[in-house]
């Protein structure tokens, strides 16, 4: 038996997947993971889709239960918040008691913005990160309710699927012209905001909010076509990277906790992997950060290996996926440097289409919607040089790009 300590601290996907490559790989030393919640190691997106519908349990989410846990000689502590990494004395600290380890993984992931209310004491006010947070969002949920929804990023459309499918009558509010206009461009980003009309949904878009009040029945959203009241509001307005113990134990921080593309930190002996992590990405080019579930497991499968002395790179492109009603898409790749091209092939009305993403004659990004034999092709060609017009053109199969 290895006498290497690896300690994790963080209680997601991250955290889970990478205790369990670990053992997978042969790992022989002590495993200790640290998690502030109070349930098993769980991934978050059934919490908007099955959990919220009530087609699953909660408990569903869960990624090892107990058994695995103790059959995999790995000390999972729940309720335990790190509160301080001593880095001289290679130690974490949570309230109650000290770690010792050789090697440290913080997957600390990210917590939800908040949004200023004037008044929030009992204010009809949700927010979607935990399992806890589903099952009270869930418990609102019933026909004739009316909810709004702030943000029409991923959770928010989202929860006003699951809501619209419980009977609720939804109202989205977006900033920007369109739901999901940075991440997709105008071309697709529609598709999304009719899908949600079809639905029912009412879309406030190009709204600013001058205040929300409460008064612990109902709340009220001020724009600037007036008030809206609901019985409800639900604020999805993006999370935050959870870095304090990071920053706190002097790793360096820039959008998250900055690794190398090996996902370590400035302190050789530790790493970060998840939504936390800013890492070197080798295919990019540049740093990445990452809100991603896939992220979340390839990240925990490198840190895995490096962890154990391995030398691995993180370079997986990004890829998302989202399920709406009954609409369904899968993303590979990353826009943040721009593109100058959208490509749209096949039934963009009937929601039955590749998307591409290029810059020049680069495919920078790609999705199918509803389209699943797709994302092989998807997979092959991101990242990759073509022919754009080869690529718009439908009469070439996309095998043959
Ligand atoms: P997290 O899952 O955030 O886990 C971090 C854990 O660390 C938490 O348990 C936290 O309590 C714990 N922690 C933090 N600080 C401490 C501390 N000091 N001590 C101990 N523990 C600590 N992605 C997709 O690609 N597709 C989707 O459809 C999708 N749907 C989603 C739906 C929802 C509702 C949410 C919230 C996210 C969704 N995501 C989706 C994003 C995806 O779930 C995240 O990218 C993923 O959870 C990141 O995993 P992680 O392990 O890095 O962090």
């Amino acid at each position: 038996m290895s006498t290497e300590r690896i300690v994790v601290i963080g209680g997601g996907l991250a955290a889970a997947t990478a205790v369990a490559e670990l053992r997978n790989n042969g790992f022989a030393g002590s495993i200790t993971l640290l998690t502030a919640e109070q349930h098993l190691p769980y991934e978050r997106p059934p919490l908007s889709k099955a959990v919220l519908l009530g087609d699953k349990e909660p408990e569903s989410a869960i990624v090892h239960d107990r058994a695995w846990y103790d059959e995999h000689q790995v000390d999972v502590r729940l309720g335990a918040r790190v509160e301080s990494i001593n880095r001289d004395a290679h130690q974490v600290l949570t309230g109650a008691e000290s770690f010792t380890y050789d090697r440290l993984l913080i997957a600390t992931g990210a917590r939800v913005r908040t949004f200023a209310l004037a008044d929030d004491s009992g204010a009809p006010v949700s927010y979607l990160r935990t399992i806890d947070d589903a099952v009270e969002l869930r418990s609102h949920f019933r026909p004739g309710l009316r909810l709004g929804v702030v943000g029409g990023g991923w959770i928010g459309l989202e929860v006003a699927s699951a809501a619209r499918n419980s009977g609720a009558e939804v109202t989205v509010i977006e900033m920007a012209d369109l739901p999901l206009l940075g991440v997709l461009g105008p071309e697709v980003a529609a598709v999304f905001a009719d899908l949600h009309r079809e639905h029912g949904v009412t879309l406030l878009t190009g709204a600013e909010i001058s205040a929300i009040t409460a008064d612990g029945e109902e709340v009220r959203v001020t724009l600037a076509d007036g008030e809206h009241t609901f019985d409800r509001l639900m604020v999805g307005v993006g999370v935050q990277p959870d870095t304090d113990l990071a920053q706190a134990a002097g790793l360096e921080i820039d959008n998250g906790i900055r690794t190398d593309d090996h996902l370590r930190t400035s302190d050789p002996l530790i790493f970060a992997a998840g939504d936390v992590a800013n890492a070197d990405h080798p295919v990019l080019g540049r740093p990445l950060r990452v809100e991603h579930w896939d992220t979340a497991i390839q990240h925990g499968k490198v840190a895995a290996a490096n962890l154990a002395g391995g030398d691995v790179a993180a370079s997986a492109l990004p890829y998302f996926f989202t399920d709406q009603y009954d609409f369904g898409m899968e993303y590979v790749g990353n826009t943040a440097n721009g593109y100058d091209r959208v490509i749209l092939r096949g039934d963009v009305a009937g929601r039955n289409f590749t998307a591409w993403w290029l810059q020049g004659s680069e495919v920078v990004a790609g999705m199918h919607a509803n389209d699943w034999d797709a994302i092989d092709d998807v997979r092959r060609i991101v990242g990759s040089t073509v022919d754009p017009d080869r690529l718009a053109d439908e009469k070439v199969a996309l095998s043959d790009v």
